[in-house]
């Protein structure tokens, strides 16, 4: 169930109400008025770019690139096909927000999309769903049904002329698939691999053609952009932030679920909200942005605001803003032995150093953490991290490299004294 407070897409919306995921629902919030209002007004391409600029709204997949710019890239002269693309693959561990879009507010994403679509001129649209998730995959098919035949899509969308598809396509679970070259292949029908970049998908996309890819949780807040005026938005976070921001908290935390609160919240504000540490434990560490964003010790964090200059102040990054609290009883040997792991499995194995690397970096924490670890190990660990970051076709190499910099780095006497005594430093711990 998701929580939310002071939000733009969840604002209004009471998700324990049973059918709030419906056309019905979400007109009577509002809902199409901004795209309505774009195309009744025959607001011009520029002018919503401009809007989306003017709100500060950055991606809200990871990587935090401006929004408006993104879609001011799109060469929307040029004659022939192109695509907006939404990615809802979500398979970072810790991430969870945009699967609560999809399920209980799946028009602000439809909606969004054909914003977009409008504004980079694109008739065509692609939400790739994760493969894992089969109840959102049918409920966003239901939403596009109603928004089908209410007239939203189609041709001569509203009678203004405008014509716009939007297509649900199912991945097949694949984490890599996450990385939107990777997407592109997938979508394509292709096996899910990145691609160099240049050439960006804006001038070789989809099919080869201009493509835009957005994160959903980008798009499903561009009707209240357009509704309520990009200063509105931006004035809900800070200058280097705009907005809300949906975190999802995960862990040793008494109400883990999503939090949208403004860019630049406190971390004790969104702690307090998620009802403190379960059991009375005291906190040991958070991953502040998914599983592949460097970890901070409790005293870094407590003193963090949620947005993207204060985190990467502290060292880590704000990423997809997947929130993983870990407890004094936390074992960070067996913690990162088990992110090794996952970077491991789902390295695609294109590249020499992350395919090599990702094996050695596990196989490595792995005897550290069963009691076989040799004097060297850290510094081999080093020096593996180095002939991996930077040297390959997508950056999964260096999200499996960041955990293990910055857990060796806080966390390092527990790496030491599993080394040394073969056994680990965490009180009641077996590893
Ligand atoms: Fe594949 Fe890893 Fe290379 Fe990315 S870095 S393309 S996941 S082998």
């Amino acid at each position: 169930m998701a929580i939310y407070q002071s939000g733009v897409i969840f604002a209004d919306l009471d998700t324990s109400i049973s059918d709030c995921w419906t056309l019905e629902s979400y007109k009577k919030r509002g809902g199409y008025k901004a795209l309505t209002k774009i195309l009744n007004n025959k607001i011009s391409q520029e002018d919503v770019i401009a809007e989306v600029k003017g709100s500060g709204l950055r991606g809200r997949g990871g990587a935090g690139f401006p929004t408006g710019l993104k879609w001011s890239f799109m060469p929307r002269a040029l004659a022939g096909d192109k695509y907006i693309v939404c990615n809802s693959d979500e398979g970072e561990p810790g991430t969870f927000k945009d699967l609560d879009i999809m399920k209980y507010n799946p028009h602000s994403l439809i909606e969004g999309m054909i914003i977009a679509g409008y504004a980079i001129g694109a008739a065509v649209g692609y939400n790739y769903i994760h493969g894992e998730i089969f109840e959102v995959y049918e409920r966003f098919e239901e939403a596009l049904d109603e928004a089908r035949k209410a007239g939203f899509l189609g041709k001569n969308i509203l009678n203004t002329g405008f014509d716009f598809e939007l297509h649900a396509h199912h991945g097949y679970g694949a984490y890599i698939c996450g990385e939107e070259t990777a997407l592109l292949d997938s979508l394509e029908g292709k096996k899910g691999q990145p691609r160099f970049k240049p050439p960006f998908p804006a001038s070789f996309g989809l099919y080869g053609r201009p493509t835009t890819i957005n994160n959903t949780e980008t798009l499903a807040s561009v009707p209240f952009i357009i509704n309520d005026g990009g200063a509105a938005f931006q004035e809900k976070g800070i200058p280097n932030g705009g907005g809300t921001k949906l975190f999802s908290i995960s862990g040793h935390v008494t109400r883990p679920g999503n939090y949208e609160v403004p860019l630049g919240t406190p971390f004790s504000k969104l702690l307090e909200m998620a009802g403190g540490m379960r059991d009375g434990k005291k906190m040991k560490a958070v991953i502040p942005g998914g599983s592949s964003a460097p970890v901070l010790p409790a005293d870094i964090m407590m003193d963090c605001n949620l947005d993207y200059d204060s985190i990467a102040k502290a060292g880590s990054m704000l990423g997809s803003g997947a929130v993983i609290v870990m407890n004094e009883d936390v074992c960070m040997v067996k913690a990162l032995e088990r992110l090794a792991y996952f970077y491991h499995e789902e390295s695609c194995g294109q590249c020499t150093p992350c395919r090599e690397g990702t094996g050695w970096l596990y196989e490595i924490i792995h005897r550290i953490e069963h009691g076989e670890g040799r004097d060297g190990d850290l510094e081999l660990l080093d020096s593996i991290g180095n002939q991996m970051a930077g040297r390959t076709i997508c950056a999964l190499a260096d999200a499996a490299v960041f955990p293990v910099r910055s857990f060796t780095k806080h966390f390092r006497e527990e790496f030491e004294h599993h080394i040394k005594h073969k056994k680990c430093l965490v009180e009641h711990r077996w590893c």
